[in-house]
């Protein structure tokens, strides 16, 4: 026999569901419904509940009626009658029905859940148990309860009551309790128990070194005293019998479960060890349940805070490019009004298309990593994308507003001072040219004019790649048409062959004589092979090598010059893109402004390409260029 099902009879369905699906369920009850007072009245015969909750007002057969009829058919199971009315008349028809319980709707959980509680345990105390099968069935029944209750509740208070209670009535106990270890100071507090005086729970602290149950917990066995000898568990709280089993987590017990009983001498019996034991396990699980949901929440918190309150926008997206998070900065970079978008496709919620590109970006072959966002009101945010493992990718954006305004200030600065050097320089050039026309000149005095012509020279070819800096980073060199790059590429290579022959050097190029055509100007795009190329031979000594090779592959160019030259230690290779930078340890005899690949990384991006570098010291060099083919668009 079951001591946990319950039949619920009520015509109204939010009231039935109520009871049924958010008070009985969830604390481990079976639940039987039915909707009028006839139903439940065949219910009652069919299913045997171990106790009825019935509304007053029902059709066919109100509340007092089935209960009437339950009576004359001997089915005296608990009672409970619920009413929205309480006038003095129904109290006293409840009471002359023999109804055990009256309660007022609207219903409140806690009231129903111990009113039910209390009449369940009446009943199987005055039910005899028939014999030790059926109370094993009753057991496993009651444990299965628990065990649904444990995982379909989160309310820790819930399910540790649900095991006390459990625990009194499988044991026969009268009383219970569930005591914990508090860490700090190494006392025992009573977080749930059975027919225990409230005041005297809330108070209830028991050091741990001088207890039983302290004991129980050190040597994590269970502990079980008859009525022959009495313990004395705290002052004023003595018992003639005991069982207390430990609970444990991993190897780690961190408190007691018990049953006792104060009056009654009857003595536990080892399966009730054994049943408590089993009821410990649950309760344990519960309450490393609830550690862990609090950890992961305060985690959840600790993070979303985090997330909030930094200043630069976050947007996490799952492989299958849902939103999985859109911090608050983010959302305001976006212009999304929106805060509930998780789970939603980046294409449904982000409009903006660089971003959208660069979450979305699938071509593994040429994965973006970051992009400039430029908003309407001029602010400009770098956008960058990592990959979270296990979660998907996120693109964390900052505002480098401030940034972009200083290098173009910067820029402004270098072209100007630039502009203004070249006359002067023009002149000391075109002057010390006239020099030698003017008169005879000694061989000292010619010396002298050689070293101001290689010296004006160095500033003038410095101030030409400043000023041609200048004017790419401005994008003045919008003027873009098909052009083949195999063609300029050629160029190059031809133009600068005789200095590697001069060098001593091998000078092999493997450029199709025709190649699809790329989107750019032709004349930059025959400055960047020159550049590289002229490194090459520059960095390489006499004999090396040097190759240039161009080809083609899907939709991209693919151009790279090798070299078997000085190679670029691997620290200096991150900034060998920026301005005036020169690699340490490049030997003095090899002359240089530093600016020769800034203005090839310029060239390339804007043609929306990518350059990078592998380079071993003492072995050589290889700078890669992509630059996109050139797609005719559709009239
Ligand atoms: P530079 O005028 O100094 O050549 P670049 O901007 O062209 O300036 O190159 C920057 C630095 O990168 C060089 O100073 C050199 O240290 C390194 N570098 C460039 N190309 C090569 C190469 N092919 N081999 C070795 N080092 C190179």
């Amino acid at each position: 026999m079951s001591g946990e099902r319950i039949l619920v009879a009520e015509d109204s369905p939010e009231v039935r569901e109520f009871i049924a699906d958010y008070v009985l369920k969830p604390a481990g009850y079976e639940v039987l419904v039915a909707d009028d007072g006839a139903i439940a009245f065949r219910l009652a015969r069919e299913k045997k509940p171990d106790l009825i909750i019935a509304d007053w007002r029902m059709p066919n057969l109100d509340g007092l009626d089935l209960k009437r009829a339950l009576t004359s058919h001997s089915i005296n199971v608990p009672f409970i009658l619920i009413s929205g009315e309480a006038t003095e008349e129904v109290i006293a028809q409840a009471a002359l029905s023999n109804v055990s319980a009256f309660l007022r709707k609207p219903l409140k959980t806690d009231v129903l859940l111990k009113v039910v509680s209390y009449h369940l345990s009446q009943q199987r105390k005055s039910l005899p148990v028939a014999d030790s099968t059926e109370k094993r069935v009753r057991e496993l029944e009651t444990l299965q309860s628990i065990g649904h209750a444990l995982t379909s509740t989160l309310d820790l208070d819930q399910v540790l009551s649900r095991v006390v209670e459990a625990a009194v009535s499988l044991t026969d106990a009268e009383e219970g309790s569930l005591l914990l270890l508090d860490e700090y100071t190494h006392e025992l507090v009573m977080r749930a128990a059975r027919n225990f005086d409230d005041q005297f729970v809330r108070t209830f602290r028991l050091r741990s070194e001088d207890s039983l149950a302290g004991e129980v917990i050190r040597t994590g066995t269970p502990m079980l005293f008859g009525p022959n000898m009495p313990q004395k568990i705290k002052t004023s709280y003595l018992v003639r019998s005991l069982i207390y089993v430990p609970l444990r987590m991993q190897n780690r017990i961190f408190g007691v479960l018990g049953v006792d009983n104060r009056i009654n001498a009857r003595t536990f019996a080892d399966t009730d060890v054994t049943t408590l034991n089993a009821l410990a396990d649950y309760a344990a699980i519960a309450i490393e349940n609830a550690r862990l949901y609090q950890h992961t929440n305060a985690e959840r918190l600790k993070l979303e805070a985090i997330l909030t309150h930094t200043g630069d926008g976050v947007i996490v997206v799952n492989d299958s490019n849902r939103i999985v998070l859109i911090n608050a900065p983010a959302r305001a970079v976006l212009n999304l009004d929106e805060n509930h978008v998780a789970g939603k496709l980046v294409t449904d919620v982000i409009i903006n298309q660089e971003v959208r590109d660069l979450l979305t970006h699938e071509s593994a072959a040429s994965p973006q990593k970051r992009t400039e966002i430029i908003l309407d009101d001029n602010r400009v945010f770098n956008a960058s994308l990592t990959p979270v493992p296990e979660v998907g990718r996120a693109v964390i954006m900052q505002d480098i507003t401030h940034l972009k305004q200083l290098d173009r200030i910067k820029s402004e600065f270098v072209t100007t001072v630039s502009h203004d050097l070249r006359s002067p320089l023009t002149a000391i050039l075109g002057y010390v040219g006239l020099l030698k026309r003017v008169g005879p000149i000694n061989a000292q005095q010619d010396e002298f004019i050689k070293r101001i012509e290689i010296s004006a020279n160095a500033i003038t070819t410095l101030i030409t790649d400043l000023l041609d800096l200048g004017r790419i980073e401005a994008g003045f060199d919008t003027q873009k048409e098909p052009v083949s790059l195999a063609r300029l590429a050629k160029h190059a290579a031809d133009g600068l062959s005789p200095k590697a022959g001069l060098k001593g050097q091998k000078f092999v190029a493997n450029i199709p004589e025709s190649l699809p055509p790329v989107l750019g100007n032709a004349i930059r795009l025959r400055q960047m092979s020159a550049n590289l190329i002229d490194n090459a031979i520059k960095y390489t000594p006499e004999g090396g090598t040097v190759t240039v090779n161009l080809l083609e592959a899907d939709d991209q160019e693919i151009f790279t010059v090798s070299d078997t030259g000085i190679g670029i230690p691997l620290a200096d290779q991150p900034y060998i893109f920026d301005k005036f930078y020169r690699a340490k340890g490049v030997p003095d005899t090899i002359q240089g402004t530093g600016l020769g690949l800034s203005i090839v990384k310029s060239i390339v991006e804007n043609h929306g390409g990518r350059i990078w570098v592998d380079s071993k010291p003492n072995q050589g060099t290889t700078f890669t260029v992509v630059l996109p083919k050139y797609v005719e668009k559709k009239k």
